[in-house]
């Protein structure tokens, strides 16, 4: 596989900010990728100097082995790249099929309308191209966005929160229809968001950015399961940090027991670390040598999330299906089952990406 976007230690500033710190990266062709991270991280401006709208102040891009950005400046309407907005960005007066044939005005007639046609059914809006916009729903919208985007068949494709208009249950479905309309005709696409489930469902890739930095870029499994840093593990999904003592090569001791490394842990026996407990992995059973007290609950259909007080004070999460119903105030038996054993140094801490250095 050849990498169709490459972005090598980009730096970009606004007068003294520095928006965007020494960013690498690369996208394989036919892959997905997303930019994840809290406002004000830097990802729409990390998108904006991929598209070429902000210069950068080092560094360089290349688009299929064309340098872009860097040793020579090529504009953003010379980039071969499509873009889709937050806010669909359709013309109000033209029709459906005259919004998706405005980029491809050099084919023939019949070219054209071939294309919009082949286009309208990929986003599964056959029959729809002499609507109006403001005929359509928000997510029908912004597939006619996509397919506009999509219709000069650029290399790369750029989506900047695509989904944030949108309301909650069509973004996730829209998210999954996307990556596949994306996957069946190998593009690659690069997208900005601040919603880990919709980077989850759509990405093969996931950076995590934080105050201008890139924490990890990796796939969705790798970030959730072996975060590279505390500021990762706090952004992405839920868990705390608890209390957890080197005891061997492979094995730490916190409040819940001892758990098993399957490999070998580089720290001295009796070192202090912070040990990620996800909601998932505290089990609920009432058999079980370890207790702790129900000090608030959540309720979200299928699932209970229970914040829990272990014996020695720590704090951890309990993701339990729903039909375990138990009051605040009650104690109950728990089990930790980590999968992964994700340690950080002991002073790290949960809210470590709030805040960026000035
Ligand atoms: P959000 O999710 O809120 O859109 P983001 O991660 O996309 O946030 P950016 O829009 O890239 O963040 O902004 C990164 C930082 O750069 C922010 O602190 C922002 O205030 C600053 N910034 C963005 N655009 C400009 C500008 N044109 N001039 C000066 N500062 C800017």
């Amino acid at each position: 596989m050849t990498a169709l976007l490459e972005v090598n230690n980009i730096d970009k500033f606004y007068g003294q900010f520095h928006a965007v710190k020494n960013v690498t990266f690369s996208l394989e062709e036919g892959e997905i990728g997303c930019l994840l991270g809290p406002s004000g991280c830097g990802k729409t401006t990390l998108l904006r100097t991929i598209a070429g709208f902000e210069d950068t102040a080092a560094g360089s891009i290349a688009i299929a082995n064309q340098i872009v950005a860097g040793q020579k400046n090529v504009p953003p309407e010379k980039r071969n790249i499509g873009m889709v907005f937050q806010d669909y960005a359709l013309f109000p007066h033209l029709t459906v099929g005259e919004n998706i044939g405005f980029g491809i005005e050099n084919l023939s007639v019949d070219e054209k309308n071939k294309r919009i046609e082949d286009l309208l059914k990929t986003v599964e809006l056959d029959g729809e191209g002499g609507k109006y916009p403001h005929e359509l729903s928000g997510g029908q919208q912004q597939r006619v966005a996509l397919a506009r985007a999509l219709a000069p068949e650029p290399k790369l494709l750029l989506m900047d929160e695509p989904f944030s208009n949108l309301d909650v249950a069509l973004r996730e479905t829209l998210s999954t229809e996307i990556r596949e309309i994306l996957k069946s005709r190998s593009i690659t696409a690069l997208m900005v968001t601040h919603n880990q489930n919709e980077a989850f469902a759509m990405a093969d890739k996931v950076g995590v950015l934080s105050c201008g930095s890139m924490q990890q870029w990796d796939t969705p499994h790798s970030i959730y399961h072996h975060p590279n840093n505390p500021v990762v593990a706090g952004f992405v999904g839920e868990g705390v940090f608890i209390d957890a003592d080197i005891t061997g090569d492979y094995t730490v001791k916190c409040a819940l027991g001892e758990l098993q490394s399957d490999i070998k842990l580089e720290l001295e026996s009796g070192a202090r670390t912070k040990l990620l407990i996800r909601p998932e992995d505290v089990i609920h059973d009432d058999d079980s040598p370890y207790g702790a007290e129900i000090i608030s609950k959540t309720f979200r259909g299928p699932n209970i999330l229970y914040k829990l007080k272990l014996d020695n004070g720590e704090q951890v999460l309990s993701l339990v299906p729903s039909h375990h119903q138990h009051a605040v105030g009650q104690h109950i038996g728990i089990y930790q089952e980590v999968e992964d054993l994700v340690l950080f140094p002991a002073d790290s801490s949960m809210n470590d990406g709030e805040h960026c250095p000035v």
